[in-house]
């Protein structure tokens, strides 16, 4: 495709922020009689789902702390809903199995689902727990669970196939899709104003919107775009705190048991949920026995023909090199730094034995290949949806995003001028005004 000189809203990143709002901008466009998808452009420097979108473990689940960000979820798993079929989408549900440390955290957000209708089955008590995790699998037998929260809605998608199904939605309402083509900077007529042209390596292309789903090269284009390298933020004690850095990058650690994904299933025969496990108990190795932690731990996992196997993964770690001289290219499973490594397959291995009884033994069916990735956090580790300098609508969801689908198309009402309600909680100005969102007992950051 040659290069156009100019276009209306020029999206970059072909990740699921990127099509999401490019698809649903169309829609808006068309459906406000203000243009359609001709007036859209995506560019990417590599492909569709060439990013994090097109090796995340692809889990769309409600269950967070934060109000806001349980709102905005349910709102997503709605988009996933609309079609499952088309968007490769597993609704299998979802179970966050926690240690008394969380049960008073999982109880609040049992509580907030059922006051926004969101169905789950809360469960408390050892005894109960256990017995309840028994009815969905013989063989369940981790120890020190007090509560079981058990989401009916959301499960997971195809990685790559809802990236794919999404950009045929987006091409089918005319929005241009040009990959291999990388931006390198913005053009403005005054210092920190408006964009009037992005700069690609293959020539500049005006435009009066941009839209920026960079996913873990978020940072890069903060950078061209000259933002603030850090922040301060007003702390819940009212103090304020300066220098934090905007990005950090933590690494995120997810591997496949190579095992026929049916061994995966409930005493009735069906798929289960997928499951999440945090634990405050001593995590021993499956294969000899010695003790991995004695700290809290935490996996998910989840039976998955795409990935051939039982697939999931463990809390990620920060990395601690300085965010400018972190490697993101090159990304992913071609990362020579950031993917997972024998001490992951070794711990979510014995992890998988420690919930359940099928999995001891099955260390040696772990897929020795290259999986994981990293991705880029703000400060809080939670998204800011905001638009920067004066007209580029920044979406970056500090990792929490392959199930945001329905981000998009709140952006994409953003730009048509209905400002959303779901989206506020998420402004850069959070940081400044304290406005920040309550922190959890879980040992993710973002959950
Ligand atoms: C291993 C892993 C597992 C995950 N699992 C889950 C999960 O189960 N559930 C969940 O909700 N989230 C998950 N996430 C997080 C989720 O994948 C991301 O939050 C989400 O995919 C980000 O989407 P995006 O569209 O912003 O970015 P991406 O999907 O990364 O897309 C960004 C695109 O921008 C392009 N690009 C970058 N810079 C430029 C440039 N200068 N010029 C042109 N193009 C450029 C890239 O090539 C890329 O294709 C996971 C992440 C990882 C790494």
């Amino acid at each position: 495709m040659a290069i156009p000189s100019h276009v209306k809203y020029l999206i970059i990143g072909a990740g699921i922020h990127g099509l999401s709002t490019s698809y649903h901008l169309a829609q808006q466009l068309k459906a406000q009689g203000k243009g359609d998808g001709r007036d859209i452009l995506v560019v990417d420097k590599s492909g569709i789902a060439a990013g994090a979108s097109g090796i995340a473990c692809g889990v769309v689940r409600n269950n967070y702390f934060q109000p806001a960000m349980r709102e905005l979820m349910a709102h997503s798993v709605g988009v996933w809903e609309t079609d499952p079929e088309g968007y490769s989408y597993h609704p299998v549900g979802y179970m966050q199995i926690s240690p008394e440390s969380m049960h008073e955290d999982v109880a609040s957000i049992a509580r907030q689902q059922k006051d926004i209708g969101y169905e789950s089955t809360f469960i408390e008590g050892e005894k109960d727990s256990a017995e309840y995790m028994k009815t969905l699998f013989h063989d369940w037998q981790a120890k020190g669970i007090t509560s079981v929260l058990h989401e009916k809605r959301g499960g997971y998608a195809n990685n790559t196939k809802a990236m794919y199904a999404l950009a045929t939605r987006a091409e089918n309402e005319g929005v241009r899709i040009l990959t291999g083509c990388t931006v390198t900077g913005f053009k403005s007529d005054s210092a920190g104003g408006a964009i009037r042209a992005v700069e690609t390596d293959k020539g500049e292309i005006g435009c009066d919107q941009v839209v920026i789903g960079a996913g873990p090269w978020a940072k890069t284009v903060w950078d061209m775009l000259e933002l603030p390298k850090t922040v301060t933020i007003k702390g819940a004690d009212g103090n304020m705190h300066d220098n934090v850095p905007m990005w950090i990058y933590w690494s995120l650690q997810e591997g496949t048991l190579g095992v026929d994904p049916e061994l995966q299933k409930t005493n009735d025969g069906k798929f289960p949920p997928v499951i999440h496990v945090d634990s405050n108990e001593p995590l021993y190795s499956d294969f000899d026995g010695s003790l991995i932690t004695d700290q809290m731990w935490g996996i998910y996992y989840k039976p998955d023909f795409h990935f051939g196997g039982i697939q999931g993964g463990a809390a990620p770690y920060a990395i601690d090199t300085a965010p400018d001289d972190v490697a993101v290219d090159p990304y992913g499973v071609d990362s020579p730094d950031f993917v997972v490594g024998e001490d992951f397959a070794h711990m979510w291995t014995s992890a998988l034995a420690h919930c359940q009884k099928r999995f001891e033994g099955q260390f040696e069916f772990y897929k020795n290949e290259p999986s994981g990735g990293i991705g880029s956090f703000t400060p809080d580790s939670f998204p800011v949806f905001d638009v920067f300098r004066e007209n580029c609508y920044l979406i970056a969801d500090s990792n929490h995003g392959y199930k945001m689908l329905g981000v998009g198309k709140l952006v994409a009402e953003e730009l048509c001028g209905q400002q959303s309600a779901l989206l506020e909680p998420f402004r850069f100005s959070r940081y400044a005004e304290g406005k920040l969102h309550p922190v959890s007992n879980s040992p993710f950051p973002w959950s």
